[in-house]
C-alpha cells in the first residue's frame, strides 16, 4: 500500500435524458450541489480520512439534493412509491455492502456502509433492510420526504406511454440520474459507491444494476467503477466488474476498458448510460452514450470541475 498518494476523487449524478434547453437555474442548482458533494468528499481525503468516508460524504449530499434520482427526488415506481437502492466497496480489502428496496432510509448508502461493516452480509433487502438498521445508527424518515412534485409528474407521464403500449418508446421518460462516487486517499486505497431510485415506473420489487456488486458498483485494488443508466443492461453484462477486469486482466487503461463497454458492448445490446472509472493512478475515464452525464471530479491537481455535456458542448457553453 502507498503512502502519501495524492487523493482523487469522481462523482456522477447520472446519466440519461438531460435537455439540452435545461432551465439555467436548474442546471446551475445541479452544478452547486455536484460541487458541494466534491467538496464534501475531498475534504474528507485532504483530511486524510479513507476514501469509504469520501464517498459515503458525497453521495450523502447528493442523496439529500431533490435534483438526482436518489434519497430525496428519487423516481416513483408503478405504483407510486419511492424504492431505493445502493451500493458500496472498500477497493483494499473487497468488502461490500449494499441494500435494495428500501422505503424509509434517508440515506441508503449510509445503510450500505452498515451492511459491510456492521453485519456478516453483503446485501439486504426491503423490510429485513429496514430492521437492520433500526439496530445501526441510521436515520429513517416517512415516505413523503423522498416525494418531489417533478418526479411524480415524471411517472404520470410514464403511465400515460405504458397505457398506450409504448413501453419501449417510453423509456425516454424514465429518467436515469442515480449518484455515484469513487475515491482514491492518501493510502491509495480506492472506493466505489452508487445510489439509486431505480427507473421510473418500475414493478413487481424490480432491482436495478447499482445495489449488485459487479453491475452498478465496483471496487478492487486497481480500479474502481460506478455506473448511471438502463440497468438491465448493467446486469446482464455484468458492467462495472467488466470494466475493472479488462483493466486487471487485459491491463487496459481506464478509458478504453470504460470505452469498450459503455459504447461497446452495452450500446450494441441496445442499452443506454454512462460509467465513472477511476485507477489507483489517478487516472480517470467518465464515457457516456446519452446526451449529457451530470459529473464532477478532483484529479491528482486537486483542482474541483463539474460537467454535464460533452466537452465540446461544455466548452460552446462556456463561450
Ligand atoms: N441504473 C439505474 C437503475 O437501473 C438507473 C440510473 O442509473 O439512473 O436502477
Amino acid at each position: 500500500m502507498r503512502h502519501g498518494a495524492m487523493p482523487a476523487l469522481v462523482i456522477h449524478g447520472g446519466a440519461g435524458v438531460i435537455r439540452k434547453d435545461m432551465h439555467p437555474e436548474r442546471e446551475r442548482a445541479i452544478r452547486a450541489a455536484l460541487r458541494e458533494a466534491l467538496d464534501q468528499g475531498q475534504a474528507a481525503l485532504r483530511a486524510g480520512r479513507p476514501a469509504l468516508d469520501a464517498v459515503t460524504a458525497a453521495i450523502a449530499v447528493l442523496e439529500d439534493s431533490p435534483h438526482f434520482n436518489a434519497g430525496r427526488g428519487a423516481v416513483f415506481t408503478h405504483d407510486g412509491r419511492n424504492e431505493l437502492d445502493a451500493a458500496i466497496m472498500d477497493g483494499a480489502t473487497l468488502r461490500a455492502g449494499s441494500v435494495a428496496g428500501v422505503e424509509h432510509v434517508r440515506n441508503p448508502i449510509l445503510l450500505a456502509r452498515a451492511v459491510m461493516e456492521h453485519s456478516p452480509h453483503v446485501m439486504l433487502v426491503g423490510a429485513g433492510a429496514e430492521a437492520f438498521a433500526r439496530t445501526q445508527d441510521i436515520v429513517l424518515v416517512e415516505p413523503s420526504w423522498f416525494r418531489t412534485e417533478e418526479r411524480w409528474q415524471q411517472l404520470q407521464e410514464t403511465l400515460r406511454h405504458d397505457a398506450m403500449g409504448e413501453h419501449a418508446a417510453a423509456d425516454h421518460v424514465r429518467h436515469f440520474g442515480t449518484v455515484g462516487a469513487l475515491a482514491l486517499d492518501m493510502e491509495g486505497r480506492l472506493a466505489a459507491g452508487t445510489s439509486t431510485g431505480g427507473m421510473t415506473g418500475k414493478r413487481w420489487g424490480r432491482i436495478g444494476d447499482a445495489p449488485v456488486i459487479g453491475a452498478g458498483t465496483w471496487a478492487d485494488a486497481r480500479c474502481a467503477v460506478s455506473g448511471t443508466g438502463w440497468g438491465e443492461f448493467y446486469l446482464r453484462t455484468a458492467a462495472a466488474a467488466r470494466i475493472a477486469l479488462r483493466v486487471e486482466l487485459l491491463g487496459e487503461p481506464v478509458a478504453q476498458a470504460a470505452e469498450a463497454v459503455i459504447n461497446g458492448k452495452i450500446r450494441a445490446l441496445g442499452g443506454s448510460g454512462g460509467a465513472i472509472v477511476l485507477d489507483a493512478d489517478g487516472g480517470i475515464a467518465m464515457p457516456f452514450n446519452t446526451d449529457g452525464m451530470f459529473r464532477g471530479w478532483v484529479g491528482t491537481d486537486g483542482v474541483p470541475n463539474v460537467a454535464i455535456w460533452n466537452a465540446d458542448e461544455e466548452a460552446r457553453r462556456a463561450g
